[in-house]
């Protein structure tokens, strides 16, 4: 089975977002926010068959580990009591589609963070996303703030409330930060990267892994900066004393596959051990093109993975295995 770690409903009926935009007016007018929109099981299979299923088909994947838009979550955007409701409404419309799509999608939820806000708001919501609607795993945005980085650094205090939570429910987060509403940082191309490298550097400076032995984050986007730079980062920890990264690390910290051509994913292959690699794609949406260079999607990354010079054990954890590893409540998941 290709299970793919990484995807984002990108595609969802337009009266999703269009209640988004009504919701954070009315936030910014202090007037009331309007009833959610009526979205029909139909609206939702439409956006979902010649999307995000026909991609799957197309490429051979079998399962995607399915959360709300990345860039949508915009916590930065009305107050905490704002980010609630969306993150509730963004998650239900998740669970439905994986309610609808019972075999292809499994449901990862985004969290109600808000910027200056202790995390300890978020953890309601991802218990529900849990226990009630059979989530596996949550986003967590290091920036809340959308580029100005206003938060503690991930492995402060802070944030421990919902590591706590994650914890006591044995469910990873993927560091994913949302829209970049600082113009110095594009969001797909420049933020998004930073978050990703930032979160792993934190990770080095402290030792987060001591208070949570069994914490465990996917750094998306290949790892950012990371594995390019893994000399770097290895002699930076060894100045700072700290165990070598594979000990201190790599027993909680995983990186995915959306780096979009096959150099970057041999790199990756090379220096970041085979049990830290899942295999994802980020479909449909980070980007959209196809490559003249090999007449093919940049994200259809299962070539990528194909064309590895490894061997076919080595394959299968990256497809299959290291997800049920990090993801413990996905094999539950799939059986329903
Ligand atoms: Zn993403």
């Amino acid at each position: 089975m290709i299970i793919d770690c990484h995807g984002h409903y990108t595609t969802a009926p337009k009266q999703h977002e269009g209640w988004r935009a009504q919701q954070v007016a009315a936030f910014d007018g202090k007037s009331a926010v309007p009833p959610r929109p009526a979205i029909s099981d139909d609206e939702i299979r439409d956006s979902i068959v010649g999307a995000q299923l026909k991609l799957q088909k197309e490429r051979g994947t079998d399962v995607t580990i399915f959360s709300p838009r990345a860039a949508g979550m915009s916590h930065h955007l009305g107050d905490a009591k704002i980010s609630e409701q969306w993150a509730r409404a963004c998650n239900d419309l998740i669970h439905r589609v994986c309610t609808l799509f019972p075999e292809n999608f499994v449901g990862v939820c985004m969290l109600p963070q808000s910027p200056g806000v202790s995390p300890a708001n978020c953890t309601a919501e991802l218990e529900r996303c849990v226990k009630e609607l059979g989530f596996i795993g949550c986003n967590l945005n290091p920036d809340p703030s959308g580029g100005y980085w206003k938060d503690p650094p991930m492995t402060d205090r802070f944030w421990y409330p919902i590591y706590e939570k994650m914890v006591e429910l044995d469910v990873p987060a993927m560091v994913h930060v949302s829209m970049s509403c600082n113009p110095n940082f594009h969001t797909t191309g420049g933020h998004y990267i930073n978050g990703d490298t930032t979160a792993f550097m934190q990770f080095i400076t402290a030792e987060l892994f001591k208070d949570f032995p069994t914490l465990r984050f996917i750094i998306p986007h290949g790892g950012g900066a990371v594995p390019y730079h893994w000399g770097r980062y290895r002699g930076i920890a060894q100045d700072l004393k700290k165990p070598l990264l594979k000990d201190f690390l790599l027993k909680n910290v995983y990186f995915d596959t959306c780096v979009y051509h096959q150099p970057g994913i041999n790199l990756l292959s090379q220096v970041i051990p085979t049990d830290n690699i899942l295999f994802a794609s980020e479909m449909v949406g980070a980007v959209r093109g196809v490559d003249p260079e090999t007449g093919f999607n940049y994200d259809d990354t299962k070539r990528y993975i194909d064309k590895l010079a490894i061997p076919a054990a080595d394959k299968q954890k990256i497809f299959e295995g290291n997800a049920h590893k990090v993801f413990p409540r996905l094999a539950k998941a799939l059986k329903k």
